[in-house]
């Protein structure tokens, strides 16, 4: 038999506007105590703006950017959407090829020319030579090399989403003693968002393989982790996690699917909200 207390607990999660797929996952919360957030669409609104564009080796910003925006053409990510929208009308249509290479970037063939955009990477898995100056303001570095040459680099900007930061103060509250950080993007911003949110501890530049290796070290010191993402290539960290939980809005169908609970507004602060719920779930089965 099933405790009434969990159709309460589910009822009241979806009117928050949290998808809790079992009453199981009310008993996993309660034991939650260390909290993994993914970065970019979770923490942090996922939508990037071109915030500045450099050129080398003969090209000009046009070209930089033009060619982005063209080999980037077919992909969902949101870092490829910021540099089409930023573009608009895209008027040469040669795209012969084209591949995303997950956690580096895209290669595209473009009137002949194979054309690389992503991050340091892709381009050293190519033996792309680029030099590796610091960067004004944190910003996630978008590579752009033409014919094995470096052309130029996009620097591209996300903003922490309104309620990141009190969503960990509250799940402080909690029961929860670690809040850790796990991003593909590059130390500079990874660490930036850690300190502006309090994060206690955090991964940069992690493939999504690797994001499940850590994942399974800090199982190894935990009760229960809990993991929040949002992506395609999160679905796995998901799937390991003791309770998977997925953005709904933003989230890609992958990770909605394999997710335990899912956040349909896409705020974390909706994750201590289901906390708060199952503690008081326990209660009215007890
Ligand atoms: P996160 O872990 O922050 O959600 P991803 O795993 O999706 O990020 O991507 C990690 C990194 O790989 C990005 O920060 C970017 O440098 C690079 N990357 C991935 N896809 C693309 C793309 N389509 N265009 C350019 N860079 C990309
Ligand atoms: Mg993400």
């Amino acid at each position: 038999s099933i405790p009434l207390g969990y159709f309460g607990g589910i009822g009241n999660a979806s009117k928050h506007g949290i998808l809790v797929k079992g009453g199981n996952y009310l008993d996993a919360l309660r034991n939650a105590d260390t909290v993994v957030f993914d970065k970019t669409g979770t923490l942090t609104e996922g939508v990037f703006n071109v915030s500045g564009i450099e050129s080398f080796n003969g090209y000009t910003k046009e070209e930089v950017i033009n060619l982005a925006a063209l080999a980037e053409a077919h992909s969902n990510h949101p870092i490829a959407i910021s540099i089409y929208s930023y573009v608009g009308n895209l008027e040469n249509n040669n795209v012969e090829k084209f591949e995303e290479i997950s956690g580096h970037g895209v290669i595209a063939t473009i009137s002949g020319k194979r054309i690389l955009v992503g991050n340091e990477k892709l381009l050293k898995a190519n033996d792309i030579d680029f030099e590796k100056e610091e960067l004004n303001v944190p910003g996630t570095v978008v590579y752009v090399a033409v014919e094995n040459k470096l052309a130029g680099r996009i620097i591209i900007s996300d903003k922490i989403k309104e309620d990141s930061k009190k969503a960990i103060e509250e799940l402080k509250k909690l029961s929860i003693k670690r809040v850790i950080m796990l991003t593909g993007d590059n130390q500079a911003v990874a660490e930036k968002v850690a300190s502006m949110l309090g994060v206690d501890e955090y991964h940069a530049q992690l493939l999504p393989n690797e994001k499940v290796d850590i994942l399974e070290r800090i199982k190894e010191n935990s009760k229960k982790v809990v993991f929040v993402g949002d992506g395609i290539n999160d679905s796995p960290v998901i799937a390991s996690a003791d309770i998977g939980v997925a953005m709904g809005g933003l989230g890609s169908d992958a990770a909605i699917e394999t997710a335990d609970v899912v956040i349909m507004d896409d705020k974390p602060s909706k994750l201590p909200v289901a906390m708060r719920i199952a503690n008081s779930t326990h209660n009215i089965v007890i």
